[in-house]
Formats: C-alpha cells, structure tokens, sequence
C-alpha cells in the first residue's frame, strides 16, 4: 500500500474512500490523549468491514487462558484491552435515508490527521436521491482534560433541500473481536437522557472497573443555535438524543458533540455519574472552539520538546512525526499505573499490555522529549509490581524474594501463556533493571535508587542468583533453557545476551548497594529489613556468579555467540532466503524455522547496543557482520537497533536501510497488518535510530556526547533535548554541527569526541 497517504510534513493524508483500506486507515488515524484512545472510526453510521476502538487505559478483562496443554505455572488468565462502549455515534438521516459510507458512495472523500494540532478531519461529499450534501467532521481527544472529547459535525447541503435529522448517542452494546470465549465484557449498571444529554454508567465483567460516559451537544444553522425539542432515547445499554432540521441550498447544519469519560480509577463509583456530568457541564461551557484551542496548545507544547526536523525527504520527515506523535498521544506519563502497549490504543492485539519493549524502547524517547517524572512513573509502574514479580517468581519455584517480572502484563501478574516465552524470555528482568540505570545516568536522580530503584534490583539479581546453575563440566555456571530476544530459537541454553544482562545486573545492584549504603545509611537499612537482605551470603554469591559466568564465544568468526550450540546450525544467510518465502514466519513451519540459522531480531546486538563502551569498534563490526547477515528483521523493533549500530561503526547506508524499514512500517504497512493497530512501540525505536544513530547521541563518563552522521540523502537533521531541567538544540547539516542550548544551566558535552563547555544559550559547533 506504499503511497496510499499522501505525503505531507505535518499531516497523514488519504485521498479518495476505499472500504478495502477501512480498518488499516482507522489504525492510522487514530487519536489518544493518554488517558483514552479511539480508532477512526466513523461517527455516522457504517456497516461496511470494521474494527471498532475505544479504548481506556489501565481498563482491561482477563478473559479464562486458552491452551490445548496446560502446563503448571501458566497463568489463569490473559489481559485483554477493551473496545468500550462508543460515545462518538452520531447517525444521520438524509430525508429519511440513513446515512452509511458503505452504501453512499462518497465523492471527494478526504481524512487528514493533523499531527500539529492532534485532530482528525474528513470532509466528503454525497449524493442522495440526487441532491449533493458536502459533509464534514472534525474530532478529537483533549490533552489538555484527558476525560473529554469533543466533535464538530456539519452538513452544508450544495442544493439539497429537506430534513436532516442527527442522532448523538452512547452506545454500550459493544464487543471485542478477541475474545476467547465470544463473551461480552461490559454489564450495563444505569443509562439516563434528557433533552441535550445522556448518560450511560457499565462496569467490566471480572475485572470491575466502572465505567461513566456523558454525552451533550449543541445545533447550529448557518452559525445560529437551535433550540429544538429532540425525541429523547433511552435504553438499558444505549442512549440517544433525536433532531431533525429543515436546510435548504447552500445551507449548514452543525452538530457540536462533546462527552465525558469517566472510570473508577480515577473516581468513585458512586459519584461517577455526578462528577462526569460536572466535566461534561464545564467543557460544553467552553465549547468546541476553546476546547480545541488549549488541546492545540498541548500539541504545541508537545512538538516544541519532541519535533524532529529533517531536510530533504518529506516522507522521512512525515514519518518520524507520525511516530512521535502516536507516542505522544498514546503516553503522557501523568498517572505510574499505566504504561504502553505494543499497539497502544489502536488495536485490541496484544492485549494492550506491557511488555519488555517499554523498558527498551520506550523510555529512552521519553526521557529526552518530556519531564523526568513521565521516564520516572514508567519505573514506578514496576517497582509497584515488585511485590506481584517475586510472587511470579514463586510460582515457578523460586524463593526468598526473588523477582521475575511477567513477560506480558497490565496490573502486575503474568498473563502470557507459552512456555519457552512465559518461563524462559526471562531477559525481560534484565531490560527493568537497566532501565534503572539509565534512568538515573540520564536524568541525574539518584534518590530514585534508595526510595525504589535498590529494591527492585535486589529482587532481579536474586532472581538470577537462582536461575544459573553450576556447570562442573565447564567449571562455570551457565543458565540453561532460556529465550533470548530472537524467538526463532527457544529452550537454548546460555544465550549470551541473556547472560550478559544478568551479568550487568549482578555487578549494579553490588555497585548501588554500596552507592546507597554510603548515602543514606539509614534507608539503606531499612531496605536491607524489608528485603531481608543478607548482605554477606547474597553479595558474596553474586561475586562468585560475576567472576564465573560463562559465555559462549565463537572464536574463528570473533563473535559472542548467540547461543550455544548455534554454530552446529547451517549457517544460511538471508541474502539466500527466496523473498517470496519471507517472512518466513508466515511461510515456514515453526519447526524448520527453529532449526534454521534465522534470526528474528536483535539479540547479541542487542546487548551490544546497550553495553557499546565495554567494545572497540572492530569487536562491534565483526558482531554486527556476522548478525545482521542472518537475522531477518520479523520483529518491528529489530531494525532499529542494526540502525543504530550501523551508524555508530560507519555503516551509513546500512544504518539508512535499516532506518527505513521501520520508520514508515505503518503508514507504507511493509507487513500487512496495519488494520490490527499500529506498532507503537517500535515507534520509540525509530526514534532512537535518529537522535542515538544518526545523531550518535549517548551518555559518556557521564556527560552528553554527539557524535552524529548524517544520511546522504538528507539536507539537515534537528532535534530538541531534554536533559536535566535544560534544552537544547542539535543541528546537523551536511558539513557541520551546532548545538544550541536554549534553555537551563551551562553544561559540558563531548561533540565529535571533543569536550567542549557550552554556556546558557551559546552553542558550539564542529565541521563534520
Ligand atoms: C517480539 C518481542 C516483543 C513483542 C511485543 C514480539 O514479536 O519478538 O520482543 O516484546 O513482539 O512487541
């Protein structure tokens, strides 16, 4: 579909109405506040093929597991993200006639999302008994009152004249199209309308999160309000407000609809009602137009901190703003119970939930473009699960605190269901813990290490503490039956990256057990109380695992192996795979793709990637080489980190290859599954390709450093920095770098290696 959006810096365009591309166009068009996210669906009426997408953050069912085996440890249920019901519904009758883009062909047809401003538009025209109407509707989801949402709709009849009736309604008859068990989710508790209003109140099966929508609006004709008595619909699971109005040519109706969505985590149950009429009341009063002007303030905000500007390719440049934008929309980083899931709020798949891709993927992009408390509540989403992990950890048989954090999850507990992933992608642990790390490297707060960061290290290094075992063949411990990141080999026994993660974990909680320890002595042992830590036993059996861990090497190639073992494979490369078989995984059966040398994504580069300093560039090349040679990419976030890495060794139309194959994977839909959602957190991949790639941006002896190469084909790259209550600006054109501090205190940076002091607004620059 490369080329169905029309390429635009600021805006995703479709141009013309096909109802084949429906679902894949309401993926892309998808709007978020943070707090809630809704696909583009149509407001009017469509009976053609649909996804329908409401969903609510931190709202989700655990629909009963479903597997052919059971196996001891797997968890009783799987977290689903809700479709909720829908507040956006506004049927329309033409005369009568119901409007439904499946059957009234529409003319003219044009959906633009409006990245700058956060909104969504269509504008078409139709024809009914012959008479043109030229229809328009404009949404979106304040950012700035993350429970609100709001929707102009007109009609502008061309020489149409007659009824035009409009039909506002919240509809809770809702379902889910992944449901194992073809259940409903939603029970109604109470709906209520009157005239200019309704209100309907449901609460999730199961699950018990209640649930409150308020709808109101206001009719104009030719910019006058109306007042007219509406018929008044009220159902248990549905409810509704009836006008009609008389137009004739060249007249304009306009619909204003706005809506409250209200959920029980953030109030009580018995005032959801009464307290989303409160909102609904207040943001009627300050009316489309004022509503949408501070939501566009938010955006402004927003780009001002996170655009990134390239010269030269305005489809590089559209998109890397419609990554950022989805990433900014879809987290806000305002409430540590939430977090991002794969497709964010534009697809029930995945199940909404959270994964290891936040740790890696995620939080970089977050903590450069936004205040540290949003990187800071992603780590505190975890340290409050940190009790749930070590629970986790016990049902798989380990003890005394040792914590392993689910692979999937939304509110602590486990709920991904097959084993070589479940029990044995435990390099998940290893990505919290570094999350940490970088969390504090980057932004400065060493306090997060004694009041949360310590406790959640000592559960993970526990953890690991049990997991290798002693091999007296090798004299070394090894850790066995594992998954690393490339699920096309599973149950392999010393994954290096794995390794390499529990490794570093080991050797930073000694390193902030000491930092804390000499600190805050006093909350260092009441850490040490509530953890039941024995100092001696533990640090010493970690030293003893840190001095002999193995790792398997290769060492007429040069390379850290993958695995062991990974070598008696054929070593097939994918320049000798047949195209018209990839992606293997959906040609091959799982089983020649276990046996086969294929590598789904970054996985020894993966840890290279993030221990790049412990490494000469030749170490890294040859790695890089011999990998990127075998792994086939059919992961979104594998691309990226052969991007970065490209870039760093000198690889800079690798480094643009591997670039493009993410950056627009949506909005071109490389995969053919855009209809299920966008892969929102590869987005925060894409984006690190740029600024640590391209901009060779990284954190060394403690200090900024750049060290940027900037793609041929591109004029000039810049973007914003967030670091440390400063901003600053880093421009690369094709001969040279300027960095440019805008705001905050003076502050040392390396550029190309050289340390250089930049002062409140100055800037340095170096030829390139
Ligand atoms: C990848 C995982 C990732 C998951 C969710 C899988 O295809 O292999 O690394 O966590 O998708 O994005």
């Amino acid at each position: 579909m490369n080329g169905h959006y029309k390429e635009d810096p600021w805006s995703i365009i479709e141009e013309g109405f096909h109802s084949s591309m429906q679902e894949a166009s309401e993926s892309i068009f998808s709007l978020g506040n943070g707090r809630m996210g809704q696909r583009a669906n149509f407001e009017e009426r469509y009976s053609g093929e649909t996804l329908q997408g409401n969903y609510l953050a931190g709202v989700y069912y655990p629909d009963k597991t479903r597997v052919g085996w059971w196996k001891n440890g797997y968890p009783e249920y799987f977290a689903k993200v809700l479709n909720a019901p829908n507040w956006i519904g506004i049927d329309v009758e033409i005369d009568g006639v119901q409007l439904d883009l499946h059957h009234h062909n529409p003319i003219n047809f044009r959906r633009e999302l409006n990245m700058h401003q956060g909104y969504l538009e269509r504008i078409f025209e139709v024809l009914i008994q012959d008479k043109k109407l030229e229809i328009s509707s404009r949404r979106f989801l304040s950012m700035k009152r993350d429970e609100v949402g709001a929707i102009r709709y007109s009609i502008r009849s061309v020489d149409f004249s007659g009824s035009i009736s409009f039909t506002p309604f919240i509809d809770g008859n809702v379902i889910n199209r992944d449901s194992n068990y073809d259940e409903k989710f939603w029970d109604m508790e109470e709906t209520g309308s009157k005239a200019g209003m309704g209100y309907l109140k449901a609460r999730t099966r199961k699950s018990g999160f209640t649930l409150c929508m308020t709808m109101g609006y206001e009719l104009q004709l030719n910019g006058i309000s109306l007042d007219i008595d509406p018929e008044v619909i009220q159902r248990n699971d549905y409810v509704a407000n009836r006008v009609s109005v008389d137009v004739t040519e060249g007249e304009e109706v306009v619909l204003y609809k706005v809506a409250s969505v209200l959920t029980s985590m953030n109030h009580d149950p018995a005032e959801l009602v009464r307290q989303g009429n409160k909102i609904l009341q207040e943001a009627m009063e300050i009316g489309f137009d004022g509503l949408f002007e501070e939501h566009a303030g938010v955006w402004e905000n927003n780009w001002a901190h996170s655009n990134i500007l390239i010269e030269g390719d305005i489809s590089a440049q559209q998109g890397i703003r419609f990554n950022i934008f989805h990433l900014n929309q879809t987290y806000t980083g305002k409430d540590e119970r939430l977090n991002i899931g794969p497709k964010g709020f534009t697809g029930e798949k995945y199940g909404g939930s959270t994964y290891w891709d936040t740790e890696a993927y995620m939080i970089p992009f977050y903590l450069s473009t936004a205040k540290a408390e949003v990187s800071r509540n992603l780590l505190m989403y975890r340290y409050k699960h940190l009790e749930k992990a070590i629970e986790n950890g016990a049902k798989l048989g380990f003890s005394d605190g040792a914590a392993l954090y689910p692979m999937v999850t939304m509110n602590g507990e486990e709920c991904h269901n097959e084993w070589e992933i479940t029990f044995e992608e435990i390099h998940r642990n290893g990505a919290i813990a570094f999350a940490i790390y970088n969390y504090i490297r980057y932004t400065g707060d060493k306090d997060y290490l004694t009041a949360f960061g310590l406790e959640v290290l000592i559960g993970i290094s526990r953890f690991w503490q049990q997991r290798v075992s002693w091999s007296y063949v090798k004299g070394k411990y090894v850790m066995l039956g594992v998954t690393g990141p490339n699920e096309y080999e599973n149950n392999v026994n010393n994954n290096w990256y794995t390794n390499k993660l529990a490794y570093w974990t080991l050797q930073y909680t000694l390193e902030a057990l000491d930092l804390v320890m000499a600190s805050d002595p006093e909350a260092f042992q009441k850490i040490k109380n509530q953890t039941g830590f024995a100092f001696k036993e533990e640090t010493n059996a970690w030293m003893e695992i840190i001095e002999n861990l193995y790792f398997p090497y290769h060492q007429e190639e040069g390379v850290f192996l993958q695995q062991e073992g990974y070598m008696d494979k054929v070593q097939a490369l994918t320049a000798q795979l047949d195209p018209a078989e990839r992606p293997i995984n959906q040609h091959w059966s799982w089983d020649r793709i276990l046996r086969s040398s294929f590598i789904k994504q970054a996985d020894v580069l993966q840890g290279i990637y993030l221990f790049e300093d412990e490494y000469d560039v030749e170490t890294i090349r040859r790695n890089f080489d011999f990998y990127e040679a075998r792994t086939v990419h059919e992961s979104s976030l594998s691309p990226c980190v052969h991007s970065i890495l490209a870039s760093w060794i000198g690889k800079p139309e690798k480094a643009y290859e591997m670039y493009l194959r993410t950056a627009r994977l949506d909005l071109d839909d490389y995969n053919n599954e855009v209809n299920e959602g966008l892969h929102i957190t590869s987005m925060g991949g894409i984006w690190m390709s740029v600024v640590y790639g391209f901009g060779g941006m990284k954190i060394r002896d403690g200090l900024l450093s750049f060290d940027p190469k900037l793609p041929e084909k591109w004029n000039g790259l810049s973007f914003k920095i967030l670091y440390r209550n400063r901003i600053l600006e880093v421009k690369i054109e094709k001969e040279k770098v300027i960095i440019k501090h805008l705001q905050g205190e003076a502050l040392d940076l390396y550029l190309e290696g050289s340390k250089m002091h930049l002062v409140t607004q100055g800037s340095v620059e170096t030829v390139i």
